[in-house]
């Protein structure tokens, strides 16, 4: 059975499939480390051609210069075709990234589709701005009459984008990117991990189908060399990246030169606070359930469970035999609950930093290896330490498997003070009986986001991103959209 998108053998670029110059390069699916398919690999001739195509575009196309409810009306039934693929999007996923296709539906799909129509509302009501009159001497006669003017802001788009995304959630991070910059009249090339290609050049054959123009939206794929070029050709004005810190680091460094916007969503090490106060079962369950998501593989996921000293015990017990219950294995199967990590590699990671917490001195509650019986994929446990302490590796590296790490605390001070005491800030929860307490506490985390007892349990519209090193910019809610505009001020006098 070939899966979905996973045919497409030939890049997309000026609105026509091209064969690859570079060749192909297999894709492996984590869960059997059998080839899915051979994915089309761009040259870096290939990747230059989609900027020119992008900048022509650009330049001289129909896109920018259309309005926002006409490009609304294009995104729209790009939301639709999707919307219409849903499984078959889906069933890609589960093989690209092994992600357990219980929550593969609703969490790598669904909802990112519901981002997309928040964001298509929001661009409907997109007005320009009118601000105040104002009265203004004139600086060349300063008793002489004054004049009055009035100002409108309007917003046009930043222009070339490139876009860069990690592997982990291609679906969400791939549509993060092309949804807003269209809709706000850019064009764009998008790069994805060369670990799941098919879930970005899917979208090519999609843009051909609702009629996007040429050259607004370009899909190279390749890995760091391609990537590189699209944060240093002076033709592209704006990069966005998903993906880790240090790359991120790297894509700021390679933009610096041409002064590129630049819009970062990176890594983490979220903390969630257990108050003395907290449903502790509650908690825990929420605790080691929450880890087990894409085998840990997710930006936001908290990994640092800081729990008052009176339920640590209590805490640990509940969260090591909920993670003892959770099925490891092939994602495919809907009673899985957790499918593997990406590639050999990214389980060495994470094998390497569980013994860098026995090294420490941390205690294993649970997992610490891998599951019995699965001699094939990258499968890993869901794996629990106690008696961490906040400097210990295993407490500050974003490890990016299904890891925790258990934390006492004594006081809220204490609780907020371990929680900040990281160079990452994309997420936080806290658990409490005292949700006005849990506010105020919500207020002192420095972190994109907090959820309070467990939150909404979606994303819904509201923005993400991070402090610190955890990225520069917002995606999702809103103001979305302003990223990927200018604002522009027209100064007109009144009067005469
Ligand atoms: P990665 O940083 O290894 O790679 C991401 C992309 O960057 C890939 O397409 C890769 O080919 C490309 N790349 C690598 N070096 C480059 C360079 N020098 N110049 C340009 N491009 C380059 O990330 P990953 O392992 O695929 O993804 C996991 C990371 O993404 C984790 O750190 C995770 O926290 C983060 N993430 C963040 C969010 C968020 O919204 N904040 C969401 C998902 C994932």
């Amino acid at each position: 059975m070939t899966i979905p998108f996973t045919d497409i053998a030939q890049i997309y670029c000026d609105g026509a499939w091209h064969a690859p110059q570079a060749g192909t390069e297999p894709v492996i699916n984590p869960a059997t480390e059998d080839v899915l398919a051979n994915a089309p690999v761009a040259s870096a001739q290939q990747v230059e051609a989609a900027i020119t195509s992008a900048r022509e575009a650009f330049d001289n196309g129909p896109w920018p210069r259309m309005s926002m409810a006409e490009r609304a009306d294009v995104v729209e039934a790009l939301a639709r075709e999707l919307r219409a693929r849903q499984s078959q999007i889906a069933e890609l996923i589960v093989a690209e990234v092994g992600c357990a296709a219980s929550i593969t539906q609703l969490m790598q799909v669904g909802n990112p589709l519901r981002l997309l129509e928040a964001a298509i509302g929001h661009a409907r009501r997109e007005q320009s701005e009118r601000l105040p009159i104002d009265v203004t001497p004139n600086p060349f006669a300063p008793d002489g009459p004054r004049s009055i003017g009035g100002t409108t802001v309007v917003r046009e788009p930043i222009g070339v984008v490139s876009a860069i995304t990690g592997y982990n959630f291609p679906f969400l991070l791939n549509l993060a990117k092309i949804g807003p910059a269209l809709l706000a009249g850019c064009t764009m090339v998008l790069k994805p991990s060369p670990f799941t290609p098919f879930s970005a050049l899917m979208f090519g054959r999609l843009a051909d189908e609702i009629g996007l123009p040429p050259g607004v939206l370009n899909i190279v794929t390749g890995g760091i060399e391609e990537g590189q070029l699209l944060c240093t050709d002076e033709r592209v004005d704006m990069v966005t990246f998903t993906g880790s810190e240090a790359v991120g680091a790297q894509i700021m460094g390679q933009a610096a030169p041409t002064l590129k916007k630049v819009h970062l969503e990176l890594g983490g090490k979220s903390a969630m606070i257990v108050r003395e106060d907290a449903d502790v079962e509650r908690a825990a369950v929420s605790a080691a359930t929450l880890l087990s998501i894409n085998a840990g593989q997710g930006c936001a996921i908290p990994t640092r469970f800081l729990v008052h000293e009176s339920q640590r015990a209590g805490f640990a017990a509940t969260a090591a035999a909920v993670a003892e219950q959770i099925s490891v294995g092939n994602p495919a199967d809907p009673a899985t609950d957790m499918g593997p990590l990406i590639r050999a590699s990214q389980r060495s990671k994470v094998e390497h930093f569980i013994e860098l917490g026995h090294s420490a001195g941390a205690k294993l509650v649970c997992g610490g290896g891998r599951p019995e019986g699965l001699d094939k994929g990258y499968f890993t446990q869901v794996t629990l330490f106690d008696d961490v302490t906040n400097d210990m590796a295993i407490a500050q590296e974003e490890i990016f498997g299904p890891v925790g790490c258990i934390i006492g605390f004594s006081s809220d001070e204490e609780a907020i003070r371990i929680a900040n005491d990281s160079r990452y800030g994309l997420n936080g929860a806290i658990e409490t009986a005292d949700a006005a307490k849990g506010y105020e506490m919500a207020m002192q985390v420095r972190a994109g986001s907090v959820s309070l007892n467990g939150g909404t349990g979606t994303m819904s519209d509201a923005p993400i991103g991070g402090y610190k090193r955890s990225g520069i910019g917002r995606e999702y809610g809103p103001g979305w959209l302003r990223e990927y505009q200018h604002e522009k001020s027209i100064f007109y006098p009144i009067g005469r």
